[in-house]
């Protein structure tokens, strides 16, 4: 009864979209990330973006003003991440805030000494535990790409990871996945990835991934959208676990 009704509200903002079809040509045509869809999961993704853009509110920071066509660039691009799961897995949180570009974070830290300090650290994009999600416009203008990079797709790929909680590289995984072989097959290729990078060995996704496990899913998350096969030729067991949890073959 319940999804009987949640399904009939959707369908009544779906059909109440003030989106033109313009609209949506020009922001998929500036997205190559999302040429490989079908017409009928076009259809999905559009649906999922008009939801996400009912129930998230988008705030400029900085004097920023948010137009339409920034709200789809970001809104298909997060939703490509739950294409086959569904809108409430964003569910727990409201806000996103657009930076016109790098913004900087404050905040205390206590030395050995006892002594506090200021720490400020250039960002680019956020995402905090049942709060907003922070990004860049510069940097998420230039995502979508294909070049295995993209702050949209990494953002919301750690609020998906939070759903089990902080983020920790264990995001609500499906019944029919095995919880242990997914932690044995994340640990292992993450510890291969943590050696490799501080080996200098480049194998073309970006090391930050090594800073922690929440990381390097958020980062293997950005991979495997835009150069899955990178993931498979490196991690194919991590390759597969992930077409599993996203419900996605993006090589296929
Ligand atoms: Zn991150």
């Amino acid at each position: 009864m319940f999804s009987f009704i949640t399904n009939w509200w959707h369908d009544r903002i779906v059909k109440q979209s003030q989106i033109t079809d313009d609209q949506w040509t020009g922001a998929f045509a500036r997205l190559p990330l999302l040429k490989r869809l079908t017409k009928s999961e076009r259809q999905q993704l559009r649906r999922l973006a008009i939801l996400f853009m009912h129930k998230k509110a988008i705030h400029g920071a900085q004097g920023l003003v948010v137009t339409d066509e920034m709200v789809l660039v970001i809104a298909l691009q997060a939703c490509l991440l739950i294409l086959y799961l569904d809108i409430h897995w964003f569910d727990g949180w409201v806000e996103v805030i657009v930076y016109p570009g790098g913004y900087a974070t404050t905040h205390n830290v206590t030395d050995e000494a006892g002594v506090v300090h200021q720490v400020s650290n250039a960002m680019l994009g956020e995402a905090w535990q049942r709060g907003p999600v922070v990004l860049s416009w510069e940097a998420t203008a230039n995502a979508g790409v294909m070049d295995g990079e993209n702050l949209v797709l990494h953002e919301f790929a750690h609020k998906l990871d939070m759903l089990t909680g902080s983020a920790n590289g264990f995001p609500p995984i499906h019944k029919e996945m095995d919880v242990d072989q997914w932690t044995d097959t994340f640990t292992t290729a993450f510890a291969d990835f943590q050696a490799k990078a501080a080996a200098g060995i480049d194998i073309g996704i970006n090391t930050y991934g090594a800073s922690d496990p929440a990381e390097f899913i958020a980062v293997l998350s950005e991979v495997f959208f835009e150069r899955p096969q990178l993931i498979q030729n490196h991690y194919p067991q991590v390759y597969d676990l992930l077409r599993q949890f996203y419900r996605q073959d993006p090589i296929a």
